[in-house]
């Protein structure tokens, strides 16, 4: 194991950022504090970008290879697919604002080709054009938190897991992480003023030790509850090669009441995509829930057949590719935008808080980082 020291002082965070995401001031703090931030999707890095706009110092852990979390796009030889959030909406301003500093890479989505299908694939009720606007982001979902984290990318520390949280040996006011990467390799990494989970809630449960950290945190996160989610991905390239623009049905995009699937968009019909005839299918909550420990041929082959009952498409695909979310959409969530105990100088933002969609993501990493500052 070993020990690194990751308090740094360059003024690179002192940058001005393209972002406007919120009202905090430019001017230096008079203290400048050192955050650890521990999830790299869009509510941990909402939360570090703003942090580092007020010119504090930031580092920022993420298990995984790259940022973007549950907004996450996977890259196959027949294009990509959006494994997880489908589209945003946008209702905030403070929302809107951030997404106005990025003009070319979220583009409206069409998907007010919504339908409603019974479980039979007919229409029940069709969503009336001019609703909301359905938001993705170009070439990938991934891409928005991917833009978004490119300033903070020096402190980013990707592929590796947070596994506690402890005081710092050296200074007990403090904080410090131990982390497992990749290859089992384990560090600590020491001199945190405050640590702050954007991570799901099983994951937050574990870091706050169980309620030792933070019992005021632990008691308000005990109630909260998040389905998990089968994601089939299917690619049709025989429909191009046929000179067919696309297979099926006419819709992109559909809601379904059939019991194994709860959503369905032709993928292809998103901006900035790879024409290839491709679609992406959301187990329904229940259904997830009831097959989540069933192997992914299986899952593969039900929610087959249940693509094929709903749109008519009996193609075999070329490439067929599945995902288990065990943790997807918020049930119950917290009901605060964020959680932070001053004394302890731990904090919590994350979808879960108050929603389950990106934007409410997003709100509360900012919202956390204003609490803290
Ligand atoms: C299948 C699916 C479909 C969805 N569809 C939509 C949609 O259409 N529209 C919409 O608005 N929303 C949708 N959502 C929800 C949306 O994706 C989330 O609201 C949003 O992405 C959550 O962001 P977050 O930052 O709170 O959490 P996450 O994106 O889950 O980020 C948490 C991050 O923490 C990392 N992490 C976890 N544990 C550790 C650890 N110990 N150490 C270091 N890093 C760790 C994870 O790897 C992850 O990157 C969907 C979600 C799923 C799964």
């Amino acid at each position: 194991m070993t020990t690194r020291a990751t308090a740094k002082q360059t003024d690179r965070h002192r940058t001005p950022s393209t972002s406007r995401t919120s009202s905090t001031s430019r001017t230096p703090p008079t203290v400048r504090r050192h955050y650890a931030v521990v999830g790299a999707g869009i509510a941990g890095v909402a939360c570090a970008r703003t942090l580092v706009q007020a010119g504090h110092k930031v580092t920022l852990f993420e298990r995984e290879a790259a940022p973007g979390g549950r907004m996450a796009s996977i890259d196959t030889a027949f294009g990509r697919f959006d494994s997880g959030a489908q589209y945003f909406t946008v209702r905030d301003p403070r929302f809107a604002l951030a997404l106005e500093a990025t003009p070319n890479l979220c583009r409206p989505w069409s998907a007010n080709l919504v339908r409603v299908l019974d479980a039979h694939g007919r229409v029940a009720e069709a969503a009336l054009p001019g609703r909301e606007s359905h938001w993705v982001a170009q070439p990938g979902m991934d891409a928005l938190v991917a833009h978004w984290a490119a300033p903070l990318a020096g402190d980013l520390i990707t592929n590796t897991q947070v596994t506690q949280i402890e005081p710092d040996a050296l200074d007990p006011k403090r904080w410090q992480l131990r982390t497992a990467g990749e290859d089992d390799s384990q560090h600590v990494y020491s001199g945190f003023d405050a640590v702050l989970l954007a991570v799901p809630p099983s994951r937050t449960r574990v870091l706050l030790g169980d309620g030792k950290l933070s019992a005021s945190i632990s008691q308000k996160i005990e109630p909260v509850r998040i389905a998990p989610c089968w994601t089939l991905m299917i690619a049709f390239p025989q429909a191009n090669q046929a000179n067919m623009s696309h297979l099926g049905p006419q819709w992109n995009a559909a809601r379904s009441t059939h019991h194994r699937v709860a959503w369905l968009a032709r993928e292809s019909s998103k901006p900035g995509r790879e024409r290839i005839e491709r679609w992406t299918l959301q187990a329904s909550a229940t259904w997830s829930q009831e097959h989540l420990r069933d192997d992914a041929p299986r899952v593969e082959a039900k929610l087959l057949r249940a693509f094929a009952e709903i749109t008519g498409i009996h193609a075999v695909p070329s490439h067929a590719q599945t995902r288990c979310w065990t943790e997807a959409q918020t049930q119950v969530p917290v009901g605060k935008s964020h959680l932070w105990d001053a004394k302890a100088r731990i904090g919590v933002a994350g979808d879960w808080c108050t929603g389950h969609r990106v934007e409410d993501a997003f709100l509360s990493g900012l919202s956390l980082a204003l609490a803290v500052i």
